[in-house]
């Protein structure tokens, strides 16, 4: 399939780089000659804008950051939508608001492009592995056409339902991972803060109930203090801020994400932004200790 790609961050450069090593034709775009040489260097096309970059394809897929870049990139004046030929499938695999995905591709419909949300779990590692899970919201028609490109990317593949359902279903888990770090790096907090090997803590609780990936792999790198990003905090507040939105547009109570939303602000504030979302330990350590942990 001749697929045109956008977006070759910590995410969309290997993933761009596992559909070439599928056997796709990969056409690549990137605000920044620097990104794309990696992938040119692998065997991709460069194309000179994101509507090039769709010219001639079966599928375009964005990797970007929120929703106006997305917008920017689909819809601005270089975008997808002046490149596209009545019924490509462009494909957002961005984590944003469920609504403005909806609106993205109401959007894109009028010019005849049949338009996916498809954000993705996993994070880097599972990226370069091959093995994201993709959640993904519209037409099955249009999911038909991308599922090949998917499998270059992902494991767990789940069509969840119309548009917009793909964006719902990450923001769901970006409930669950967005508190899960928090208590991780408070538990291991409490233990240090006891007197207690939190290592062996975190030992103990792995064969129990509080088992989770997320006390596996990010209780490690807490304990590594291994802050190198990973996940940047600044896009971990972004996506609780899409969740605390979208439940203001639904009339929702959300306590707990609220107050995690809080914590992401706090760690952005502070300076810790561009470091992982695990670096939101050093931040309760300045909480707890008042010091420049
Ligand atoms: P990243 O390393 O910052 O990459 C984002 C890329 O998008 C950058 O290369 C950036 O270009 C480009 N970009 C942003 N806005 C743009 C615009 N308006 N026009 C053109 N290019 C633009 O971020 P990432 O970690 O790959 O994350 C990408 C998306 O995946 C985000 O929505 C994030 O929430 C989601 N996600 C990330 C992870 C993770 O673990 N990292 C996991 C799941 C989902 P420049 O290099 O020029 O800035």
């Amino acid at each position: 399939m001749k697929i045109g790609f956008i977006g070759l961050g910590i995410m969309g450069r290997p993933m761009a780089l596992n559909l070439l090593r599928g056997g796709h034709r990969v056409t690549v775009w990137a605000r920044r000659a620097v990104s794309m040489q990696p992938l040119l260097d692998a065997g991709a096309g460069g194309a000179t804008s994101p509507a090039d970059a769709a010219a001639g394809a079966d599928l375009v897929i964005s990797m970007v950051a929120d929703a106006p870049d997305v917008e920017q990139v689909m819809l601005g004046e270089q975008g997808v939508a002046h490149g596209a030929a009545r019924g490509l499938v462009a494909v957002d695999m961005s984590t944003i608001r469920p609504s403005a995905a909806r609106e993205i591709a109401v959007r894109l419909a009028a010019g005849g492009v049949d338009f996916l949300d498809a954000p993705v779990s996993g994070g880097e590692v599972g990226a370069i592995a091959g093995s994201l899970s993709i959640m993904v919201g519209g037409s099955a028609a249009a999911f038909a056409v991308a599922r090949p490109a998917f499998a270059c990317m992902g494991k767990n593949i789940v069509h969840v339902g119309d548009s917009g359902a793909g964006q719902v279903a990450k923001a769901a888990n970006q409930i669950v991972t967005g508190v899960g770090v928090l208590t991780v790096a408070e538990a291991l907090n409490f233990a240090a803060r006891s007197g207690v090997d939190p290592a062996k803590v975190r030992e103990a609780l792995l064969g129990g109930f509080a088992y989770s990936k997320i006390l596996e792999n990010h209780g490690q790198r807490m304990l590594d203090r291994n802050f190198k990003p990973g996940f940047k905090s600044w896009m971990h507040q972004k996506d609780m801020n899409i969740v605390m939105q979208s439940a203001h547009e639904l009339g929702l109570c959300l306590p707990v994400s609220a107050a995690t939303a809080q914590m992401y602000n706090a760690m952005v504030g502070s300076g810790l932004g561009e470091e992982d979302s695990i670096a939101i330990l050093k931040l309760l350590e300045r909480l707890s200790t008042g010091g420049d942990a």
